[in-house]
């Protein structure tokens, strides 16, 4: 049993306490409160006091991908162009060797760390290197196995074949502390077929799902107009797209997240589209549909 002091303990659910302690048996936290009175209750105890600091929950950051922290500063150029950012993104990372890419996720780790990071939501390619990193480094997280470029329907069980082969080889690595989910990397490069596949599984396995939406404009205006850059790429490499509808596989998608307890993040546009309202007051929203409507849960105060 330990008691860590500090001018400032910051538990989150209730106010800051100043001169506070936490005391930890273990992993566990077993009681917070003021100094003073924690003293007393625990006299056996031994203290080790962080003086002028703040005491607090470790971050969470809910979107990493550790598997290119080396890319930093290496896409820099093509900010401004989603489409040039994403083919540039590729060819950096198959300039990579396997053993490169995993020592950058396991200092990406390290790095999160440092900065009090203590829980990651990390999205990979190659899973297994996120996970890998993040167990090295002791910390917690959710690794989220990412599907490949599979926009069309006539290949997608094939392609849910593949993905959930790699899911159960991560999932047979992960651990108490570092558990495994889904990404259906985004609408525009996963078919409609695949979309309702994913949310079939997650339902009888109940795991988590994370994707990107409404990362671009372009990808919006295929969404909306079913037009743009990105039927222009289709065509050119003769992609046959079809757009996954809301109602359909994206929106049955992101129904299951819901229903699985999922708390869902989205920018103001993809709420246009599927009417979830869960964003920062601030955020201009359209009306939400009755039926996929997440209940915001609400903090709870100490009493
Ligand atoms: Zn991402």
């Amino acid at each position: 049993m330990r008691i860590l002091t500090a001018k400032h303990v910051l538990p989150i659910t209730s106010d800051p306490i100043e001169d506070g302690a936490v005391v930890i048996d273990g992993s566990n936290i077993v009681a917070v409160g003021k100094t003073a009175d924690v003293s007393k209750q625990f006299p056996d105890a031994g203290t080790d006091d962080f003086g002028d600091a703040a005491i607090l929950p470790g971050f969470v950051n809910c979107h990493s991908h550790l598997e290119i922290t080396a890319m930093r500063g290496a896409l820099d150029d093509v900010e401004h162009d989603f489409m040039a950012w994403l083919i540039k993104l590729s060819r950096v990372r198959e300039s990579m060797s396997d053993d490169e890419i995993a020592e950058a996720a396991y200092i990406g780790a390290l790095e999160g760390a440092q900065a009090g990071v203590t829980c990651f939501g990390d999205i990979g390619r190659l899973g297994h290197i996120g996970l890998s990193g993040l167990k090295r480094a002791g910390l917690r997280g959710v690794v989220f196995q990412e599907t490949e470029f599979s926009p069309e329907n006539r290949t997608a069980d094939n392609d849910f074949k593949k993905l959930i082969g790699k899911f159960e080889r991560l999932a047979a690595e992960s651990t108490d502390l570092v558990r495994v989910g889904l990404s259906p990397h985004a609408p525009y490069t996963v078919s409609s077929r695949l979309f309702e596949s994913i949310a079939q599984f997650s339902i009888i396995e109940r795991f988590p799902l994370t994707i990107h939406a409404a990362e671009s404009l372009a990808e919006q205006e295929l969404l909306t107009d079913g037009g743009g850059e990105f039927v222009r790429v289709y065509e050119k490499y003769s992609v046959d797209w079809e757009s996954p509808a809301i109602g359909g596989g994206f929106g049955r998608f992101v129904a299951t997240a819901v229903r699985n307890g999922q708390s869902c993040v989205f920018s103001s546009a993809e709420h246009a589209a599927v009417g979830l309202v869960i964003a920062p007051p601030s955020t201009p929203t359209p009306t939400p549909s009755s039926s996929l409507t997440p209940r915001p849960r609400p903090t709870p105060r100490p009493r």
